[in-house]
């Protein structure tokens, strides 16, 4: 799977950031944000306040300070590829 980003439409499995967390939160209608992980979650690190904690689910947030996390399905086995929305972001 090819990634050009002169050629991008829009948002996909492979964006970043908040870019990444709205486009897992709205996939299939909704319904793939509350899908827990394979292998029982990713145990990540917040990238806003710095807690470990363990994404359970696509888009899940900490438990420290609710920054919102999520991950695509053609990447969930990598905690390295999880991402934060922004300290400031609220789930829609
Ligand atoms: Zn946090």
């Amino acid at each position: 799977m090819g990634h050009c980003s002169s050629c991008s439409t829009g948002a996909g499995p492979f964006s970043e950031g908040k870019e990444l967390v709205e486009f897992v939160y709205q996939a299939h209608g909704g319904s793939l944000r509350g899908q827990p992980l394979p292998n029982g979650g990713l145990s990540i690190t917040c990238q806003g306040c710095a807690a470990t904690f363990t994404l359970a689910t696509f888009v899940d947030t900490c438990p420290a300070c609710g920054g919102v996390h999520a991950v695509s399905p053609p990447r969930c086995t990598d905690p390295a590829n999880v991402q934060f929305a922004g300290p400031d972001y609220q789930v829609p």
